[in-house]
């Protein structure tokens, strides 16, 4: 019987192209399932690759978004997987799928956001692909970084008693879009302000996550693009462990109350399952939880909230005041179905 690939999900629709017979190379660290693929190339030496895609309708409206902030968002999503692993953005490739009615100005637009970015970070746009498309356009930027073999972050270190950390707040920018996407602006014009920002320009955590691998900080590590309890999830998955997330203790932007005041919302709904964010979230063992607050604060002044904690067994569960908090669903799924993908 024909069936929509909708009821798989989009981590069940990534497990159909698992290599299920062939072994992966001796070079190979790290492949499906991490933030960026691993290279061992040698001499303490590795290549980190990541790729992702922004297509329109899917994850911008031209309606809400300039081109340019486009352009900057499109390289800033993937350095914050670089960001993730520890290690240091290089060079990038950049494939576009483009209607022919759009505006050159438009594509403009879009290339000096970008260059707007690359240039921030000292990278060199090396290649690509460029075609025609009927309606919608798409951009697959795919990120190549490097570190030390030794100095990098997976997803799957992470032990029982390890205290979860989210570096700044979350929810922003899911309530960012929430504005743009319903014109809700009966709020004041510095919280909308924050919110959106938060959203058409996140900023990648690239010299924290550095920081967190160089000096061995984190044990796991992941960027927030999906939400907090979904990408934790992850986590949980690669490492074989649970995790305990205390809604309490989830740090909520004072925009992001006003706007959940002013609409009738749950916060914590955005602050735990809203995308976007690319905040980093890393497991740091016990003894270490002081320095590290203490550190990110005094060498790179940001302020680092333990949300919860490694536990043994699987899954994260949310609790609040005493009960657990009920999931609906876990958080953004390009299939609308979350299963998950060991
Ligand atoms: P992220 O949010 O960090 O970009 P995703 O949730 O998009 O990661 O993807 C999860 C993992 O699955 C990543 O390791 C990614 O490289 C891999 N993946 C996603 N789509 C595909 C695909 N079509 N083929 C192979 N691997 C994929
Ligand atoms: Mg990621």
């Amino acid at each position: 019987m024909r069936k929509d690939i909708s009821c798989l999900g989009e981590f069940g629709i990534i497990d159909l192209f698992k290599q299920k017979d062939i072994k992966a190379h001796d070079w190979v660290m790290a492949g499906m399932g991490d933030d960026c693929a691993v290279l061992d190339l040698g001499l303490n030496i590795c290549l980190v690759v990541t790729t992702d895609m922004l297509a329109e309708g899917s994850h911008f409206d031209l309606k809400w978004i300039s081109t340019r902030q486009l352009g900057y968002r499109c390289l800033m999503v993937n350095l914050s997987d670089i960001a993730a692993m520890g290690a240091v953005p290089k060079a990038f490739f950049l494939s576009m799928g483009l209607p022919k009615f759009w505006d050159e100005q438009g594509l403009l637009g879009f290339r000096d956001g970008l260059f707007d970015c690359a240039a921030r970070y000292d990278l060199n746009l090396l290649g690509g692909d460029t075609i025609a498309v009927q309606e919608r356009a798409v951009f697959s930027l795919t990120l190549l970084g490097r570190s030390t073999k030794d100095c990098l972050v997976y997803r799957s270190g992470a032990q029982p008693g390890d205290r979860i950390m989210v570096a700044g707040s979350l929810g922003d920018s899911a309530g960012g879009l929430y504005l743009l996407q319903k014109q809700f602006y009966r709020l004041g014009d510095e919280d909308c302000a924050n919110l959106t920002n938060a959203h058409l320009r996140p900023a990648a955590q690239l010299e924290l996550g550095r920081m967190l691998a160089a000096q061995r900080f984190a044990k796991a590590m992941i960027d927030l693009s999906d939400g907090l309890v979904q990408d934790l999830g992850h986590i949980c998955a690669r490492s074989r462990v649970g995790a305990i997330v205390d809604a309490d203790l989830v740090p909520v932007s004072k925009s992001l109350r006003a706007l959940a005041d002013c609409a009738g919302l749950d916060p914590l709904d955005f602050a735990l399952h809203g995308g976007e964010d690319y905040v980093l979230c890393f497991c740091v063992p016990p003894e270490l939880e002081t320095r590290v607050i203490q550190t990110c604060r005094t060498q790179l002044q940001i302020e680092i909230t333990k949300v919860g904690e490694i536990v043994a067994g699987s899954g994260v569960k949310v609790r609040q005041g005493g009960a657990w908090r009920k999931i609906a669903h876990e958080g953004f799924n390009h299939f609308g179905i979350t299963k998950r993908y060991r």
